[in-house]
């Protein structure tokens, strides 16, 4: 398994500079491998390939000085997203779609530049990870929040916004937990809930969460307020930027959090499958977004596997319509937030009867989802 760890780095000033320089060099490589391949692709309709384009590196190298400093591998991984870039874009026209044509990257488009064989070469850690020996950079501060795991496969040096980081990525054993045979199903819950489980547990998303939400709605109005190219309006968009990425790794760790809750007390979690046509356009539409329940769903997965732990998603229709008691099916308005059932007279918090019969369905509809299974 491939697990990504993210360290934030101290870089001195030159360091930094350094870092920019690499950055930018790096773009200037990757703009001008698109810029070829483009015109080779108008000129006479054919490609040129990522191996024609990585033998003209040592030339590069020669030839532009500023470019000896950084590492071969580097640059060999710029002309390789190149690659990947045209990739996808002629696998959408395949598929029929139709898709932008891989553009060239401004500055603040191009964002990092990628050691692909950090176990073997470039990237070197120091003083038990308080500091990271970088290629063409130097020894550079780092923060080591969490102890980096597996063996060392690749390593990005990452910017956002002024600040650096470094994202490791290993390749890591799994860790199965003891066996557990409780089972739990979870429903998709909206403000001000997270999550609701079968067992009638509510997960509120932190509050600190919903105050840098009413920052950002303050600083984007400050943004919308300011003259267009001044010096003024670009400092409000970064400000923006900053907000935005704050609430992007709270979200993030809240997800891991609870996804690690879940792991460790049940064997077996059923959720809802967001894949299930239709509910785009469902009334949890928005509030699934918001919550980032596609993120959540993807790192609690990743731990299950991790863990031995099984995830199983099921067809979301009904589940808020049908009695757990007795099944009797009722459309309910959406106001309505307490389910008492029509049939049998029991009563439940209406998504609580949701999430008992999301568990339901995966004990008795395993097949639906081509997951067979069975909860003892
Ligand atoms: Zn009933």
């Amino acid at each position: 398994m491939r697990k990504a760890f993210k360290y934030r780095l101290y870089p001195t000033q030159p360091q930094a500079r350094d870092l920019e320089r690499t950055l930018s060099l790096c773009r200037q490589l990757y703009n001008a491998a698109l810029q070829e391949r483009r015109e080779a692709y108008r000129r006479a309709g054919k490609s040129v390939g990522f191996y024609e384009q990585k033998r003209w590196l040592p030339e590069i190298r020669a030839e532009l000085p500023e470019y000896k400093g950084i590492h071969s591998q580097v640059l060999q991984n710029v002309v390789e997203r190149v690659d990947k870039a045209f990739q996808g874009f002629f696998r959408r026209v395949k598929e029929g779609e139709k898709p932008g044509y891989p553009r060239f990257k401004g500055q603040e488009r191009y964002d990092s530049f990628t050691f692909p064989q950090a176990g073997t070469t470039g990237v070197k850690l120091q003083e038990d990870g308080k500091r990271v020996l970088i290629h063409g950079i130097g020894s550079v501060k780092m923060k080591l929040h969490r102890p980096l795991e597996g063996r060392l496969k690749t390593a990005t040096l990452k910017r956002e916004g002024d600040d650096w980081y470094i994202v490791f990525v290993c390749e890591t054993e799994p860790k199965p937990l003891p066996e557990n045979r409780a089972a739990i199903g979870i429903d998709l819950g909206t403000n001000p809930h997270f999550l609701i489980a079968s067992d009638g547990e509510m997960v509120q998303a932190p509050r600190y969460f919903q105050k840098a939400q009413a920052k950002l709605a303050t600083a984007q109005r400050n943004l919308s307020r300011k003259k267009r190219g001044s010096h003024r309006r670009k400092q409000a968009r970064r400000r923006v930027a900053k907000l935005h990425r704050k609430i992007a790794n709270q979200r993030k760790d809240f997800h891991h959090k609870t996804a690690r809750k879940l792991v460790n007390a049940y064997g077996t979690i059923v959720h809802e499958d967001l894949n299930i046509l239709g509910l785009a356009r469902s009334r949890t539409a928005k509030g699934v977004l918001d919550a980032g329940w596609a993120q959540f769903l993807q790192i609690l997965a990743y731990k299950a596997e991790e863990a031995g732990r099984r995830v199983v998603g099921v067809d979301p229709r009904h589940t808020s319509q049908d009695c757990p008691v007795c099944g009797y099916r009722e459309k309910k308005p959406l106001w309505v937030r307490v389910f008492r059932c029509s049939g049998c007279g029991s009563y439940f918090h209406r998504d609580v009867a949701s999430a008992i019969n999301v568990l339901t369905k995966a004990r008795t509809e395993p097949s639906g989802m081509g997951t067979a299974w069975a909860v003892p």
